[in-house]
């Protein structure tokens, strides 16, 4: 069983059916991590709109990750949540 993953924006737990994860490869590269098993860094999001607009706000993947990051990424994370 694996441990429940926290949201970088509400900090709610969750199983991962119901996040992302978005992993930092030990290259340095940002990337939606689909398997949940991507080696590196990893950060967790709510399939959820609002969770996604305010990371984008607060900045938080790149306060978690360490990375800039641009709005193309945003929009990514968003089309993969349905309203
Ligand atoms: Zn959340």
């Amino acid at each position: 069983m694996y441990p429940l993953r926290m949201c970088v924006v509400c900090r709610a737990r969750k199983e991962k059916e119901e996040l992302i994860r978005v992993v930092k490869s030990p290259q340095g590269e940002i990337e939606i991590d689909f398997s949940f098993k991507a080696m590196g860094r990893g950060a967790y999001i709510c399939k959820d709109k609002n969770c996604i607009l305010a990371a984008q706000k607060r900045k938080a993947f790149e306060r978690a990750l360490r990375c800039g990051l641009d709005s193309e990424f945003y929009e990514k994370l968003g089309e993969m949540v349905s309203e």
